[in-house]
C-alpha cells in the first residue's frame, strides 16, 4: 500500500493526543505491503523524560538505519507519528498468523513505547493510550484484537518486550478487544493544573524561536523554532529574563524533545508560570 499517511488522522479520531514529527509522512524505507497486525515494543530507554528515545527511533545509527518504527508513544500517552513507510523494527522472527517470516516490517506497524524495560514503569496515561491506539490502528485496517503482537512473541528467543504489561500479551489484547467492542470507555479528559508524568504539551507561537542549551540568552542554540508548533514541556526553570514582543518572563520551558529551554514567552498560554509543570 502507498504510505500510511493515514496515521495521525486516525489516532485523533481515537480520542488520542497525537504530536506529528517533521516530514513524516515521507520517512520510511519504502512502501509497506497491505498492514496485517501491529507489532508493540518497549524502547528500553532512558528513565526521564516523556519520549527520550525520539533521535533513535527516528534516525537509529550506524548500526540500523531509522526509522525503527512508524509511532512512539511517550510517558503522557502521546502517539508520536514518525514514519509512514516501512520502519525496521520487527527484524527476524514469525511466521504468525498472515504474516511471513522475517517479512515483520513489511506488513506490520511497529509501535516504540516508552519504557525502561527493566521494571513496571508504565504509566497510567500509556496504560490506557497504548491499547485505545491499537484498537484504533486495528479499527482502520479492518483486522482484530489478535493481530496485536508483542516483539517477543515474533521472536522470542531473543526479544522481550514489550515487557511487565498487566496481564502481558492476552491483558494487552483484552484491552484492544473492548475498544474495538466500544466498551473501553471515552478518552480520559486531560486534566489541566495537574502535573503530568512526562511532561505536558502545549502550543508555540512566533517564528524563529530559539531553544538554547541552559535557560540563559548567552548560552548555546540547540535548535530553532520556524513557526507554531507543538512542544512537550517537562519542567520550567527560573533564567534570564526574557523581554520580547511586549511581554517580560523570567521563565523558561525545559523541552526534552530538544534537551533544550525556550522562554515561556512563546509558550501559548497566557500565564507567565505554565500550570501543571514542575519547576526544577
Ligand atoms: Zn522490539
Amino acid at each position: 500500500m502507498p504510505n500510511m499517511t493515514w496515521l495521525a488522522d486516525v489516532l485523533r479520531q481515537g480520542g488520542l493526543k497525537v504530536q506529528e514529527e517533521n516530514g513524516w509522512q515521507t520517512r520510511g524505507h519504502g512502501e509497506m505491503g497491505d498492514v496485517r497486525g501491529i507489532m508493540l515494543h518497549h524502547t528500553a530507554g532512558p528513565a526521564e523524560g516523556n519520549y527520550p528515545s525520539l533521535n533513535i527511533v527516528r534516525d537509529g545509527d550506524s548500526s540500523l538505519p531509522g526509522p525503527r518504527a512508524q509511532l512512539g508513544l511517550g510517558r503522557d500517552g502521546t502517539w508520536i507519528v514518525i514514519a509512514a513507510g516501512i520502519a525496521y523494527h520487527a527484524g527476524t522472527g514469525g511466521p504468525w498468523e498472515s504474516v511471513p517470516k522475517n517479512e515483520g516490517n513489511e506488513y506490520m506497524i511497529g509501535v516504540e513505547a516508552e519504557s525502561v524495560g527493566t521494571r513496571p514503569d508504565w504509566t497510567p496515561e500509556q496504560l490506557d493510550a497504548y491499547p485505545r491506539g491499537v484498537a484504533a490502528l486495528l479499527k482502520h485496517v479492518h483486522q482484530p484484537a489478535s493481530r496485536a503482537i508483542g516483539h517477543k512473541e515474533w521472536a522470542p528467543e531473543r526479544k522481550s518486550d514489550p515487557a511487565f504489561w498487566p496481564g502481558d500479551m492476552d491483558g494487552f489484547r483484552t484491552e484492544v478487544e473492548k475498544h474495538l467492542n466500544g466498551q473501553g470507555g471515552p478518552a480520559p479528559a486531560p486534566s489541566p493544573g495537574q502535573p503530568q508524568p512526562g511532561g505536558r504539551e502545549f502550543g508555540t507561537w512566533g517564528t524563529g524561536v530559539k531553544v538554547h542549551s541552559e535557560p540563559k540568552l548567552d548560552s548555546p542554540v540547540v535548535h530553532t523554532l520556524n513557526g507554531p508548533t507543538k512542544v512537550t514541556v517537562d519542567f520550567q526553570r527560573r533564567g534570564d529574563l526574557v523581554v520580547a514582543d511586549g511581554f517580560s518572563n523570567p521563565w523558561w520551558a525545559h523541552v526534552p524533545q530538544f534537551n533544550g529551554f525556550m522562554t515561556n514567552i512563546y509558550i501559548d498560554h497566557p500565564d507567565s508560570l505554565l500550570p501543571g509543570v514542575p519547576q526544577n
